[in-house]
This record gives structure tokens, sequence and C-alpha cells, in this order.
């Protein structure tokens, strides 16, 4: 008799390990099938957002802003040191190391919550039964009461630039790499291309990036686009839009990358290239055609609000349904999903999303951009405020970027909140509140910010969309 279950999650990523730990904690027996095996040859949870995503690329960000830091503003502080070098394989092996313990906690968490671990790739069957098949290709079959479907995404590939998983890498390989390139190209300027661009960047390689867009970081509101890259271009990196990529050749070590822009052919030889054009759901195999599970026209598991698919206690979550690719996304989902089979009135806030690139500086936002709300014909005003003049960001030596608040005329409520600048993934936090709790400009403008903080810049750009900002000449709006 098959072991019968009153959740079976599939795939432990963010959004899987979270629906999994949120069911255990409401009293459903549950387990989670997961197939991951990780660089040192050992299953692991914790997907690609803790494996090879969100985890170890900051870490990386992390470690090499600090060189970047240390190389070129220590002495603006009144700092010498002497030569900074670097220890990549120490950076790499930190990176492993957090990684390692990050996923090593959620099974700690598994184990905590009474959560069963099916190791091996699970295939949903009819009936809500999951097939389960080992690593040395044992099958076993399990019974759910809910299936909860959480297999995430991988990177897009192109035929015409074939990894080879040392020269030609996707972004996981590009988070491995053990010695500095002197040249990388980045086919991509998305969110991966710029985070993973500035960190070998930032060590002291040449980075091009050839984006196909005419248009730079199209869902970001354009002044903040604008100043991300000015900031970026000045910082070294390379962006050439509206290329289109016609191949790549491995030749002698190196790799020579064909791409045609407004000037013509090109060939440029590089050490290094990373494919970062995008990720798709992963659903190879996923679902037996018995389960009859339907996919959408883009090959996503089709889901309704509440993240339920078409078959009657059969969810699906995370990068493997519509909207934005984000763990904090898939997590909420998990927790809603979970909440909703054990008999709970949960939903997700789709409108209010939080959105980080994790460069310097930072890019963040929430809600709609000046050119959305435009296009819909809203009647808005835009508050701003550049951390130029914030006291505390010229005490960091730090003053590139601003803070731009979008309200509705009609009602003062907040439509969006846009930053570029120092922490400003933190600052966002405060926007993302006020939209969740549907407060006003005015309400942003009337609380109190403690003083000197890089938050006063959010106070200022509210008080700034009535022409009271302090700290800026500004007139007084009609
Ligand atoms: P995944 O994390 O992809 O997890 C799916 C899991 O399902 C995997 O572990 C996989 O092994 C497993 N699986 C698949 N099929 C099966 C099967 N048949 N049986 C068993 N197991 C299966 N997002 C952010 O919000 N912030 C960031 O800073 C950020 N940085 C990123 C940096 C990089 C370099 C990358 C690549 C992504 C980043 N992301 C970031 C995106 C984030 O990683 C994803 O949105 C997130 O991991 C999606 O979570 P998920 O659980 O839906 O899928
Ligand atoms: P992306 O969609 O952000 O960027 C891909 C870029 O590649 C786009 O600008 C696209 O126009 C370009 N492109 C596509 N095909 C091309 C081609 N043939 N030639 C040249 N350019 C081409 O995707 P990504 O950077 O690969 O990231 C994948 C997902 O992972 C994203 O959805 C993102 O949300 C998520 N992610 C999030 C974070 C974060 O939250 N900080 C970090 C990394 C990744």
């Amino acid at each position: 008799m098959a072991d019968v279950y009153d959740v079976v999650v599939i795939g432990g990523g963010p959004a899987g390990y979270v629906a999994a730990i949120r069911a255990a904690q409401l009293g459903l027996k549950t387990a989670c099938v997961e197939k991951w095996i990780n660089k040192q040859d050992k299953p692991a949870l914790g997907g690609t957002c803790l494996n090879v995503g969100c985890i170890p690329s900051k870490a990386l960000l992390e470690s090499t802003e600090l060189y970047e830091t240390a190389r070129h503003n220590f002495f603006d502080l009144g700092i010498n040191v002497g030569d900074v070098s670097l220890d990549v394989p120490k950076m790499i092996s930190r990176k492993d190391q957090i990684v390692k313990d990050l996923t090593g906690g959620v099974a700690m968490l598994f184990k905590h919550n009474g959560i069963d671990w099916l190791q091996g790739e699970g295939k949903l069957l009819a009936d809500k039964q999951v097939q389960v098949t080992d690593q040395k290709g044992k099958t076993s079959v399990v019974q759910a009461g809910n299936v909860i479907l959480a297999t995430g995404s991988v990177p897009i590939e192109l035929s015409a630039t074939p990894l080879d998983g040392d020269i030609v890498v996707d972004s996981a390989g590009a988070l491995d790499w053990e010695s500095v390139p002197s040249s990388v190209c980045v086919i991509g300027a998305g969110v991966i291309g710029l985070e993973l661009g500035s960190v070998w960047r930032r060590m002291g390689s040449e980075v091009v990036l050839l984006e196909a867009q005419d248009t730079f970081l199209p869902m970001v509101d354009g002044a903040v686009a604008k100043e991300a890259k000015r900031a970026f271009e000045k910082q070294g990196l390379s962006i050439l839009l509206s290329t289109r990529v016609m191949g790549s050749e491995v030749k002698k070590g190196q790799v020579v990358v064909s791409y045609h822009d407004s000037e013509g052919d090109h060939e440029r030889t590089f050490d290094k290239l990373i494919v970062a054009v995008g990720r798709r759901a992963y659903t190879d195999n996923v679902c037996a055609s018995e389960a009859d599970v339907q996919l959408d026209e883009r090959g996503l598991i089709h889901v309704n609000e509440y993240c339920e698919t078409n078959v009657p206690g059969v969810f699906a979550i995370g990068d493997v349904v519509r909207g934005p690719m984000l763990a904090h996304k898939g997590s909420e989902e998990g927790v809603m999903v979970a909440e909703r089979i054990a008999g709970e009135h949960a939903s997700v806030n789709y409108d209010v999303m939080p959105n980080v690139i994790y460069t310097h500086p930072e890019v963040a936002w929430v809600g709609k951009t000046e050119e959305q709300v435009k296009s819909e014909g809203i009647d808005y005003q835009v508050g701003s405020f550049p951390f130029a003049a914030s006291g505390r960001a010229k005490a960091k030596g730090d003053t590139t970027g601003l803070v731009k608040i979008i309200r509705d005329k009609s009602n003062d409520r907040v439509l969006g909140a846009h930053l570029i600048g120092p922490s400003a993934s933190e600052l966002l936090g405060q926007s993302v509140l006020a939209m969740e709790f549907d407060a006003t400009v005015e309400d942003i403008a009337h609380t109190i910010h403690a003083h000197p903080t890089l938050s006063e810049a959010m106070h200022e750009a509210a008080l700034s969309a009535d022409g009271r900002a302090i700290h800026i000449g500004n007139r007084k709006r009609k």
C-alpha cells in the first residue's frame, strides 16, 4: 500500500519548501519530492535560489563590492591600506559554505516540522498519485490528498551559442570560476547579466553586455533606468543595445562571439561567455499525460489567482506559473496554497510585488512606473529626492541615485516607488508596507524618519510631491 500524505510538494525551491513547511505547521502530513544534486554530488534542498541563484550571487556581490570599495573608496574615507588583493578560490569557497549552511538549514527545518523529504524525481500520475524515481532509478508511488507542483525554472539556452560548462556558461557556471577572466561577454543585459557582469567587472574583467532590445531595463521606471545605465557605464560595464547575437565558437581556450548592430557585423574574442537571456518554466516530465494538467500558451502550468490548476487538489506555484520569476513571489504563493488547503482564506497581493537588482547602486521598485501610469491615463504626481542631498549618503560617500514616488492625484495613494542608490533593496520595504496598508503619500510625509538615515530620502520624496521637501530647492505645487 502506497504511503498517504495530505500534501505532496514536487520541488524543494523557495516556493516548494516554504509551502511544505507552512502545510506541516498547519498539521497536514507533508512530503516534498526534490531531485537536486549539488556541486558536492549530494542531494540538496533550496532549489535554484539557494544553490545557484539568489544566495550565491549575493555572496559574490558582497565580496566583490567590498573589494572594490577597499580599492577605490577607502582612500577618500581617510583609510590607507596596502595592496588589496583577491583570493578568488576563497571567495568561491565562502560562497559555497553559505549555500551549504542554508540548504542544510532547510533540511533541518524539514526534520523539525516532520516533513518527509523524498529524494528523487517526482512525477504526477492520475488521481493525485506521485511517482518518485531515486538516483539509482528505483521507483515508488505515494498517494496525495493534494499536490503542489513547484518545479521552478531553468536557464533558456541559445542554439547559436551552445554551453560547454567552462568557457560558455549559464548563470550557474558563472558563479564558479576560480580565476578572473580578462574579458567576459554576457548575452542579455537583464537582471542576471547586470548582477553577474558586476561581479566579474569588480574583480577586474572587461565586461561587455550584448542586449537584443533597444531599451535598457524596460521594466524599470525610465528615470531610474537612465540613471542606472549611466552609473553602470561609468563603472566600466559596456552595454550594447539593439544587438543581435549570431553565434559563438570556442577557439584555443577563448570564445569568438559574432553579433550584428546598427554599425554592421562584428566578431570579438573573449575569455568567457555568459548566456543570460531569461529562464523558462521547468515542466519536463513533471506531469504524466493522464494527470491531465493544462499548460498555458507559454508553456507555464496554467493556474488561477489562487494557484489552482485545472485539476481539483492540484496546485502550482513559483517560477513554473505566470508572474515574475522571484523567490519571494513563489514563497508567498506556497504559503497561500498551504493555508487554502488547510481551509483558510489566504491570497497573494500581486499588485505589491517588490523587485530588486542587486548591483551597485541597487535598483529597487514596487508598483507602477511613471510610463505605466501615463499610458493608463491616471492623473498622477511624482515626488523625488536625490541621494546627493542626503546627509547620510554624503557621510557614507555613496550619493549616486534617487528616490521617486508616484501618487494618484485623486486619492493620494502610492501607485509606485522607484529607487536607485545605496541600500535601495532595504529602503524599498517602507514603500511596500505603505502600498500594502493603502497608505497615502501624506502618511509617509507625516511619518518621522530618524536622522541621519538613508530612509529620509523617501520622506523627502513624499514631501516633494507637494513641493515641500526641505533639503532640495522645490516650489510649492498647485
Ligand atoms: P526553483 O528554485 O527553480 O526550484 C525548483 C526545484 O524543483 C529545484 O530544486 C528542482 O531540482 C526541483 N525539481 C524540478 N523538477 C522536479 C521533479 N520532477 N522532481 C523533483 N524535484 C524537481 N530571485 C529573487 O527573488 N531574488 C534574487 O536575488 C534572485 N537572484 C537570482 C540569481 C540568479 C543567478 C538566478 C538564476 C535566479 C535568481 N532569482 C532571484 C530567481 C529565483 O532563484 C527564482 O525565482 C526562484 O528560485 C524560484 O523558486 P521555485 O521554487 O519556483 O523554483
Ligand atoms: P531577464 O529577462 O531579466 O533578462 C534577459 C535579457 O536578455 C533581456 O533583457 C532580453 O531582452 C535579453 N535577451 C533575450 N534574448 C536575447 C538574445 N538572443 N540576444 C541578446 N539579448 C537577449 O532574465 P535573466 O537576467 O536571465 O534572469 C532570469 C530571471 O531570474 C528573471 O526573470 C529574474 O526575475 C530572475 N532573477 C531575479 C534576480 C533578482 O531578483 N535580483 C536576479 C537574477 C535573476
